[in-house]
């Protein structure tokens, strides 16, 4: 009785900035100006598993999106993106409403922009085959949790009251 039904799926490291690449990370716990703004809204918070870390560990060196595209890494992101878009099946045939999925701007993994990261492709590839239409949001690469952020939080907060305009990436 006390559920919303409503939740968003977020790239892991958006929750938790000790998987990325030491010198990448830009908050010290998570990314929480984001968290706070989705919790503020009683939106249920799904954690994407970080596929770099799962391939690589925490002690991994910064790589392209060339350098990490083998058969064992598209694996590692083809079995996260299926458990991942079963998981939206989930919710949505059982009266949940999935906002949509931030990921990370520029990321070799997690990045929707032209060009997309490995398992943000992969994610892709499944909700075209299933149909599914389902908004994207980068977090920009000058996200800093220390700063304002202000036009980014914008942006987030028309993507999780569904006023999407730019921003709401269609996957037809
Ligand atoms: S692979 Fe994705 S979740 Fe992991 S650190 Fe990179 S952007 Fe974040």
């Amino acid at each position: 009785m006390y559920r919303q039904g409503k939740v968003v799926f977020l790239s892991h490291c958006i929750l938790n900035q000790n998987s990325v690449v030491k010198p990448l990370a830009r908050a010290k716990g998570g990314y929480n100006k984001i968290i706070e703004e989705i919790i503020k809204r009683d939106i249920g918070i799904y954690q994407i598993m970080c596929p770099e870390n799962k391939y690589l560990g925490l002690h991994r060196l910064p790589k392209t999106k060339q350098e990490y595209d083998n058969k064992d890494y598209r694996k590692v992101c083809k079995d996260i993106a299926c458990e991942v878009v079963a998981d939206i099946e989930k919710y949505t045939n059982n009266s949940n409403k999935v906002l949509g999925i931030i990921g990370i701007s520029e990321s070799p993994t997690c990045s929707y922009n032209k060009n997309k990261g490995i398992l943000f492709e992969e994610i892709f590839y499944l909700l075209k085959e299933k149909c599914i239409s389902i908004p994207i949001l980068n977090v920009p690469t000058d996200y800093l949790e220390e700063k304002q952020n202000e036009k980014f939080i914008d942006k987030l907060i028309d993507f999780l009251d569904n006023k999407t305009t730019d921003i709401n990436i269609e996957i037809k």
